[in-house]
C-alpha cells in the first residue's frame, strides 16, 4: 500500500533529521498532493532500506501516471521533488548551517553533507558502482576511477531530446537558479538541491557551498560564485582559496585553470572544488627546495611540473605564490618550444591549497594551453595514442593523481580480456579497434588468466601516468630548465 510506503519515508526523514517534528503535517500534506491522495490513514512507520523504498514508491508513481514516462531522468525529477517535501527552505538551511558553524566548521559541514546524502541528492548508491583501484606508479600510488555512476543515456531519452528545444534556464549547472529547479530532459533534477551562503574575501554571501551529486572523493564539494562569471586564475583566486581554508581548515580546496584545454569541463562559471580527501600528489617526493622570504619552495617529483609553497604566514605565502605566478605568466623558453603567448595568453596554473597544522601548503601546477597545428588538441594534452583511455582535459582532480575514466572502459576491458583469453583478434568487436595498438604493446607479456583482470587495470594505470607526463610543461629531461625558472621566479 502506497500510504504505508509514504509513512515509512516520513519515518526515515525524521530519523535522518531531514524533517523536524513541527513540520510533519506540512510535509505529509505536500506528499499527499504530489501523490494525488486524500488522506494518510493512521499507521506507524516501519524501518526499511531507503533505496528499495524509493524504487517501490517511484514504480507506483510510474504505474499511476504521476511520472509521465518510465525513464531515469523523469524518475529522478519526481524523486527529488518528493524529498524536497522534507527539506528546509534555503533561508532556514542557511540559518541551521550558520548556527552549527559557530560550534565549529566541521560540525557545519558534517550536518550539510549528511543532509545532502540523506535526501539522495548525492547519489551514494550510484557512486558505489564506480570501479576504484590504486595503480602503484613511479611517482606515487595513483587513484584510478572508472566512472559508472552517471546513468547511460536511455535511447528513449535521446528520442525525446530530439523533439525538444533546449532552454537557456538555468544558465549553467552551477548557477543559483538551480536551487529548487524541477529539471528538464537535459537539465538535472534540483528540487532537493541546496547551496549554503559563504562570505569569501569580504564578499558577503556572494559565494555558495554545495556538494557534488556524483562525488569522485570524500565530501567532494563545490564552492561557487553566485554570479555567473567565467573561470579565471589570478591573484584574487589565491586569496579566495586561503580565505576558504581559514574558514574550513578540515577541507582541501583547488581551482581548475581558467583556460580551455587545461581547464575543467565548466569554464563559464567561476568555482572551486574541495573536500576531505588526500590525493596522490601530496605523497610525491621533493626534488629540490629553497627557503626564501620566510617561505619554503619545493619542486616535487610529479609527472606534471609542480611547485609547492609552504608557510605559516598567509601573506608571505601569497606574496611568494604571486611572484611565481607572475613570473610564469610571462615565461618563454624558445629552446624547449615553450611560449607564454601567441595571439592569446597560454600560461596559467592549477592551484591547490591545504592547511597542515599551522602551515599553508599551496601546490601550483604549471599549465600551458598552446595548440600548434601539429598538436591541435594541445601541446600539453594527452597524446592521441592514449585517447583510447583518456581524451578529455586533464583538470584539477586528475592533476592531483585521481583519474576519472569513462564508463565505456569497463565493458571494453572485459571484452579485451575475453579476446586475449580465447586468442581472438580484438577486431572481433568494433569498439575494440581503438585499443589494438595499445594492447599490442603488452600482449606478448601476459600473466596467467586469473591475473589478467588486474594486469589490464595496471596497464590502464600506466597510461594515466603517461597522460600526466604528456601534460608536463617541463618534461623530465627538461628539469634543469624548470629549476632555473623557479630560481629566477623566487629571487
Ligand atoms: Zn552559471
Amino acid at each position: 500500500m502506497i500510504e504505508q510506503k509514504l509513512k515509512n519515508l516520513i519515518g526515515y526523514a525524521i530519523k535522518e533529521s531531514l524533517l523536524s517534528i513541527e513540520n510533519i503535517e506540512y510535509a505529509t500534506n505536500s506528499l499527499l498532493y504530489l501523490f494525488k491522495l486524500d488522506q494518510m490513514p493512521e499507521m506507524s512507520s516501519q524501518e526499511v532500506e531507503i533505496y528499495s523504498l524509493l524504487e517501490e514508491i517511484l514504480n507506483y508513481a510510474v504505474e499511476r501516471g504521476l511520472i509521465e514516462q518510465n525513464i531515469e531522468t523523469y524518475r529522478d525529477h519526481f524523486e527529488a521533488k518528493m524529498m524536497d517535501c522534507f527539506l528546509p527552505r534555503p533561508s532556514e538551511l542557511n540559518m541551521l548551517f550558520r548556527e552549527r558553524k559557530k560550534i565549529g566548521p566541521k560540525t557545519a559541514t558534517d550536518f550539510f553533507y549528511h543532509l545532502s546524502k540523506a535526501t539522495n541528492y548525492i547519489k551514494v548508491k550510484r557512486n558505489a558502482k564506480n570501479i576504484e583501484y590504486v595503480y602503484n606508479g613511479k611517482y606515487a600510488p595513483l587513484q584510478i576511477t572508472i566512472n559508472l555512476s552517471k546513468p547511460e543515456k536511455d535511447p528513449k531519452l535521446i528520442a525525446l531530446l530530439g523533439k525538444t528545444t533546449q532552454k537557456n534556464y538555468p544558465k549553467c549547472a552551477l548557477c543559483m537558479e538551480n536551487v529548487g529547479f524541477y529539471g528538464t530532459l537535459d537539465k538535472a533534477s534540483r528540487s532537493n538541491h541546496r547551496v549554503v551562503d559563504l562570505t569569501i574575501n569580504h564578499q558577503k554571501n556572494a559565494w555558495g557551498l554545495q556538494y557534488s551529486p556524483y562525488a569522485y572523493f570524500n565530501e567532494h564539494c563545490i564552492i561557487l560564485k553566485k554570479e555567473h562569471t567565467p573561470m579565471s586564475v589570478d591573484s584574487s583566486t589565491f586569496e579566495e582559496l586561503v580565505d576558504f581554508i581559514n574558514q574550513f581548515p578540515h577541507y582541501m580546496i583547488g581551482s581548475n585553470a581558467g583556460l580551455p584545454i587545461v581547464g575543467g569541463s565548466i569554464l563559464n562559471h567561476y568555482h572551486f572544488q574541495g573536500g576531505r580527501h588526500h590525493f596522490p600528489i601530496e605523497q610525491a617526493k621533493v626534488l629540490r627546495s629553497w627557503k626564501k622570504k620566510g617561505v619554503e619552495v619545493e619542486v616535487i617529483d610529479w609527472p606534471m611540473s609542480t611547485i609547492v609553497v609552504t608557510s605559516d604566514h598567509e601573506n608571505k605565502l601569497l606574496d611568494m605564490v604571486n611572484d611565481i605566478f607572475d613570473a610564469w605568466k610571462k615565461y618563454n623558453n624558445p629552446a624547449i618550444q615553450l611560449f607564454s603567448h601567441t595571439i592569446e595568453d597560454h600560461n596559467t596554473v592549477t592551484p591547490i591549497l591545504r592547511l597542515e597544522g599551522s602551515k599553508y601548503k599551496m601546490i601550483l601546477v604549471l599549465r600551458n594551453n598552446f595548440a600548434p597545428e601539429s598538436r591541435p588538441y594541445g601541446l600539453y594534452h594527452p597524446r592521441e595514442q592514449y585517447f583510447n583511455i583518456k581524451k578529455e582535459n586533464i583538470g584539477l582532480i586528475e592533476v592531483m593523481g585521481l583519474a576519472v575514466l569513462p564508463g565505456r572502459l569497463k565493458t571494453e576491458l572485459d571484452l579485451i580480456r575475453s579476446c586475449l583469453e580465447q586468442h581472438m583478434p580484438l577486431s572481433t568487436y568494433s569498439e575494440l579497434l581503438k585499443h589494438q595498438e595499445w594492447v599490442s604493446t603488452f600482449e606478448n607479456d601476459l600473466p596467467e588468466t586469473e591475473n589478467l583482470d588486474s594486469y589490464l587495470k595496471e596497464q590502464v594505470g600506466k597510461v594515466f601516468e603517461k597522460v600526466l607526463e604528456d601534460c608536463a610543461v617541463f618534461s623530465i629531461d627538461q628539469r634543469e630548465a624548470f629549476f632555473s625558472f623557479v630560481e629566477s621566479a623566487i629571487y
